[in-house]
C-alpha cells in the first residue's frame, strides 16, 4: 500500500521510525491495521542514497500484513516517483530523447531507458486508467493522443488536477499521486493493482479495449 506522503525525502528519511503514518483500512478486508514490524530500503535521491523506514502493519480480521510505502517510492524501483515520472513525462510527451532525460535525473541511460520502455508497455492501460480516474473525481476527460505515452502522461496530469482540490493531493505532486494510485505499481512488470486509490475511496479502472 502507498499513502499519500508530502514530507520531503531527506525529512521522511529523517523522521525514521517517528513520522506521524495514516491510519489506513485493510486494503483486502477494509478491517483495521495494526503495527506489526517494519523494515528498511534504499531510495536514490538528489545524487544520493537514503535508507528509508518501511512499517509492515498487519490486518486483525484477515491476517495479511502490507507494507506502508511513502508515495514518492514505486514499488521495486530505487529511485524516486518524481525522479522516474519526470523522466517519462520528458520522453514520453516528446520534449527530449532518454539521453538527456537521463543526465537530468543523474541515472544511467539504461535505466531512463528501462522506465520509458515500461511505461510505454503500460501506457494504454494506465491511459485509460487516469483518464477515467480524472472523470470520476469531476475532472477535464484527457483526450487520447496517437501516441499511447503521451496520452498517458496527460493522463495522469488530468487526473492529479481533478485530485488537486481534494485534501492533501496537491502538495504530493502529481508522480506521488500517481504512485499511490496505483498502488506504487506505475511500471511495476506486474498488471495495475485492481484498484486505483484515492484517500480512501476505491475506483475500478476500466479495461482498455484490446489492440486491433
Ligand atoms: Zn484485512
Amino acid at each position: 500500500m502507498v499513502w499519500p506522503c508530502t514530507l520531503g525525502v531527506d525529512a521522511y528519511t529523517a523522521g525514521g521510525r517517528g513520522v506521524e503514518f495514516p491510519r489506513l483500512p485493510c486494503p483486502a478486508c477494509a478491517g483495521p491495521l495494526v503495527w506489526w514490524s517494519g523494515y528498511r530500503r534504499w531510495v536514490r535521491w538528489a545524487g544520493g542514497s537514503r535508507r528509508i523506514f518501511v512499517p509492515r502493519l498487519r490486518c486483525g480480521p484477515c491476517q495479511a500484513t502490507h507494507a506502508l510505502l511513502p508515495a514518492f517510492v514505486l514499488a521495486w524501483r530505487l529511485d524516486a516517483a518524481e525522479t522516474i515520472g519526470a523522466a517519462i513525462a520528458q520522453v514520453a510527451s516528446g520534449r527530449c530523447g532518454v539521453r538527456p532525460a537521463a543526465e537530468r535525473a543523474g541515472v544511467p541511460y539504461t535505466t531512463a531507458r528501462g522506465w520509458v520502455r515500461r511505461f510505454r508497455v503500460r501506457a494504454v492501460v494506465l491511459g485509460t486508467a487516469f483518464a477515467a480516474l480524472a472523470a470520476e473525481l469531476g475532472g477535464e476527460p484527457a483526450v487520447p493522443a496517437a501516441d499511447p505515452g503521451r496520452f498517458a502522461v496527460e493522463a495522469v496530469g488530468a487526473a492529479f488536477a481533478a485530485a488537486s482540490s481534494l485534501p492533501g493531493w496537491l502538495a504530493a505532486g502529481a508522480w506521488r499521486f500517481a504512485s499511490a494510485a496505483v498502488g506504487g505499481r506505475l511500471i511495476a512488470a506486474n498488471i495495475i493493482s485492481p484498484f486505483l486509490v484515492v484517500g480512501r475511496r476505491r475506483f475500478m479502472p476500466p479495461v482498455p479495449p484490446l489492440p486491433a
